[in-house]
């Protein structure tokens, strides 16, 4: 095990720096106990990081370099995270929670977007617009400036590096916001940035409270471009503040994404789909598989699978948990953990018969059983609110056409699923769905290169794929007329 620095600083314009709100304990949620302390920026230090940002980009450095050469330095940070790769993801695991293997799959995973953009930055292309022969007319694809990220504590790593690449491979600067319970791990793309050449100030880094750090970076003055992944409420708080500034945001919020199972399914290959659905990252997911709606004449059976897939899950400390294999991490605080804890209980008195789990386990630590609830009617809490926890949900249909009214039930948009060998039913399916992306017969189908972002509360713009470079840029209309 990695020997882990006692005090992490923030990273702004090229140094490390002590918060000006003080500091903040980091708990390892696998034993309760604290594992380091990490520097708290207050409005003043979010303000010195967006100036940072902003006279990286007023300076042309970043802007004014021909995209490939951008589009090597952001390929070059993802091969620094992947050369440090055992070192973050330790320290993944004792921030929060994840078996060493899922944490090793999330710094692969974060390497993999620098990568893919860096590859994409020489293809942002303008076009030319014919207006006769006394004009030419073309389009250019700016970057927009400053970019501000705040970022969740579900997959610190891989969330940055989503945005993170794409914005730099379009040549923006960026201020990073990381999240309070998990920020250790982000300092590694100050030091990637720094490693590749990237002048300083153009990736800034720092933890701070939400409404503080993070509200002050939403509304601050010059920031050009905010992305926000988290809860509905901060997305909201943030769109407010993006809009006071007539600065445009992405949101990418919850959801209570729902696989819809037909009668000819098959149901031991969906015991897969299961294990990584709702118990992967334990269940902390935004696109987790949380509902099931299965055909009533399948529901038995798909019941009985759903409960040896989660009672043969070795549920434990992530640091013991190095293989790949049944196994699940810790939850990522005592908050989280109780509060859906609280859910399942509330759903087992509203009538929910308790499949499997749905109690703590007796150890310290932030672990949860991994958990099967039935007999719901979508009406019920635990089949509308995000758990972000893993606790499966499973409704049943009579026909295929309440099972799409089922799963379009919540106010949230984000994913949806549809298991069939009917291709016809599976494709209509998919265009009824109300999310922003429909897998068909495997959860999660899809990559970095496949565009992903909600409909309704679970926000709007899209992130991942081609789709979220048009986040970081905007477009300039140049016409020359001819004499
Ligand atoms: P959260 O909204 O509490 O916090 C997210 C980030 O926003 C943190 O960095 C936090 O410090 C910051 N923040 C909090 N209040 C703020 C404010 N007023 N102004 C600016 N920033 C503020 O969410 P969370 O608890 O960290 O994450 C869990 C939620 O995020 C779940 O609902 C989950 O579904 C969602 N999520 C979505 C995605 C996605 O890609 N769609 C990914 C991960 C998590």
């Amino acid at each position: 095990m990695t020997d882990l620095p006692l005090y992490w600083q923030n990273h702004i314009g090229g140094h490390w720096v002590d918060g000006g709100a003080g500091r903040i304990d980091v708990i390892d949620p696998a034993t309760g106990k604290k594992i380091a302390e990490q520097a708290l920026a207050d409005a003043g230090d979010v303000d010195r990081a967006v100036m940072a940002a902003r006279a990286v980009h007023l300076s042309g450095a970043l802007s004014d370099m021909r995209p490939l050469e951008r589009g090597r330095m952001v390929q070059a940070m993802g091969r620094y995270l992947q050369e440090h790769k055992h070192t973050i993801a330790h320290t993944l695991v004792l921030e929060q929670g994840k078996p060493l293997w899922e944490a090793e799959i999330e710094v692969e995973g974060a390497a993999l977007y620098f990568e893919y953009y860096g590859n994409q930055a020489s293809t942002v292309e303008g076009r030319s617009i014919p207006l006769g022969s006394g004009y030419y007319d073309f389009t250019d694809y700016e970057p927009l400036g400053v970019s501000a990220q705040i970022i969740p504590w579900n997959y610190p790593v891989e969330m940055t590096a989503r945005s993170l690449a794409a914005a730099l491979a379009t040549g923006n600067a960026c201020v990073i916001k990381s999240p309070e319970l998990t920020p250790l791990t982000n300092a590694w793309f100050a030091k990637a940035a720094e490693a590749v050449g990237f002048p300083a100030g153009t990736v800034n880094v720092l933890c701070g409270y939400g409404h503080e750090a993070g509200a002050a970076l939403a509304a601050h003055p010059m920031v050009n471009q905010i992305v926000f992944t988290g809860s509905v409420p901060t997305g909201i708080a943030i769109a407010q503040a993006a809009a006071q500034n007539v600065v445009p945001c992405v949101l990418e919020l919850g959801g209570k994404s729902a696989a819809i199972v037909h009668d000819d399914a098959d149901l031991e290959a969906f015991e897969t789909d299961i294990r990584w659905g709702i118990y992967f990252n334990a269940g902390q997911v935004c696109s987790a598989m949380s509902r099931v709606i299965v055909h009533e004449s399948r529901a038995e059976e798909l019941i009985a699978r759903a409960e040896t897939v989660a009672s043969g899950l070795s549920v434990g400390p992530g640091v013991d948990r190095p293989e790949f294999g049944a196994n699940m991490g810790a939850m990522v605080s005592d908050a989280q953990h109780d509060r859906a804890v609280a859910m399942v209980s509330r759903a087992v008195d509203q009538g929910a018969q308790l499949v499997t789990g749905g109690h703590a386990l007796n150890r310290p630590g932030a672990f949860l059983q991994p958990t099967v609830l039935a007999g719901l009617s979508p009406d019920m809490e635990i089949a509308r609110e995000e758990v972000f926890g893993p606790v499966l949900s499973v409704l049943t249909f009579k026909d295929d056409a309440e099972a799409v009214e089922i799963a379009n039930s919540t106010d949230y948009g984000l994913v949806g699923g549809v298991f069939t060998r009917d291709l016809d039913r599976a494709t209509r399916a998919a265009r009824q769905i109300r999310a922003g992306q429909v897998f068909v017969n495997e959860w999660y189908a899809g990559g970095v290169e496949t565009p992903f972002g909600g409909v309704g509360k679970s926000g709007y713009g899209r992130e991942k794929g081609r789709e979220a470079l048009w986040n970081y840029v905007q477009t300039k209309n140049i016409a020359i007329r001819l004499r």
